[in-house]
């Protein structure tokens, strides 16, 4: 198995975060892809450098005014009177206005609210060049899978949160959903999303919500009481129907666990899928701060095997996963028990 990374991965650096109430810092940090990139070194498969992504590749998933958006953004906010050093919006476009007509403002505020659903993605000096490379770490892992292969993108910032034009949750271009496309156009016919960050796969689930070419299925801590609360619910089937969520209760452990992802796992086998994007979250583990699914690293390992029997050409997207203590093991953990290693 190849894997792929970029060095410019690490020049977003975000700060800004808001959680209940208080400011904290935010953990979606460098240290979290170094700590992937010594794992890789110890399986011995050292990541390769992936190539820039072509601008076609980025708009098959996201609108081209959002692109220009997030690249442009931290130019035009450092032209604010007294700015801080990151994009953050503070006005959201609700539904409400939404039905109303509203639209997308002039000006860089209120365009920071209407580009992005929370607080959770400041934008700063570096950030562009590390989303603009994460999108290119995943379409070098699907490309492998388009070969026919199997390949681990260890993508930063993550994903799967990112609407078409709207960024959340850490995540600003949804790298599994580019993935997809890429597979789509190099001609698979249907290609299934299997997703196992412990959070909703919101944007994944949005960008292909009317696409019958595309299985999404997510599983997720109950979004009842967890990010990203609005959606995740095992009813969002779809108009197709091609849209899976298997929501699980707070500390469900290995075997609740393991047993939706083997649900996962039958629906993609059942779908024909031709070819396979994993959505690799570490954050069900048991180790994580909020530690709501309770997945131990045999858990991980098991998974990994698990889905690897599907045999399928596969594109594995690094995802969410916040502790840089265990994350690493847990990707040796997975990738072994895939048997890449
Ligand atoms: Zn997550």
């Amino acid at each position: 198995m190849r894997a792929f990374s970029h060095p410019d991965q690490m020049r977003h650096t975000p700060r800004f975060f808001l959680q209940r109430g208080q400011l904290r810092p935010n953990f979606e940090v460098p240290a979290r892809a170094e700590a992937l990139l010594a794992a890789l070194g110890r399986l011995g498969l050292p990541p390769e450098t992936a190539a820039a992504p072509a601008r076609a590749a980025l708009e098959a998933v996201h609108a081209p005014d959002y692109l220009d958006f997030l690249e442009g953004a931290y130019a035009a906010w450092q032209q604010l009177p007294n700015p801080g050093e990151e994009v953050v919006g503070n006005t959201h476009a609700t539904g409400d206005a939404l039905a109303n007509g509203g639209r997308r403002p002039g000006g860089i505020i209120g365009q920071a609210g209407w580009y992005t659903a929370d607080t959770s993605c400041p934008i700063g000096a570096g950030s562009w060049e590390a989303i603009h490379a994460a999108a290119g770490v995943a379409l070098a892992a699907a490309a492998e899978a388009a070969a026919g292969r199997q390949a681990y993108g260890l993508c930063r910032p993550p994903g799967h949160h990112a609407y078409r034009a709207r960024a959340g949750g850490h995540c600003y271009l949804n790298n599994a959903a580019i993935a997809v496309a890429a597979l789509r156009q190099a001609g698979a016919k249907r290609v299934a999303v299997l997703d196992i960050d412990s959070h909703h796969g919101n944007g994944t689930q949005g960008i292909f919500w009317e696409d019958a070419s595309v299985l999404t299925v997510s599983v997720h801590g109950d979004p009842s009481n967890y990010y990203p609360f609005f959606t995740g619910y095992a009813e969002e089937t779809g108009p197709a129907g091609t849209n899976r969520n298997l929501p699980l209760p707070a500390g469900s452990g290995d075997a609740a666990w393991l047993d939706a992802v083997s649900t996962g796992i039958s629906a993609a086998r059942d779908f024909g899928a031709e070819a396979l994007v994993v959505s690799l979250g570490f954050d069900p583990s048991e180790h994580e701060p909020l530690g709501l699914l309770k997945v131990t690293a045999d858990g991980f390992a098991r998974a990994g095997a698990d889905i690897a029997g599907l045999r399928l050409p596969t594109a594995i997207i690094q995802e969410g996963g916040y502790n840089v203590e265990v994350m690493g093991s847990l990707l040796e953990r997975f990738l072994t028990g895939w048997g890449a290693a």
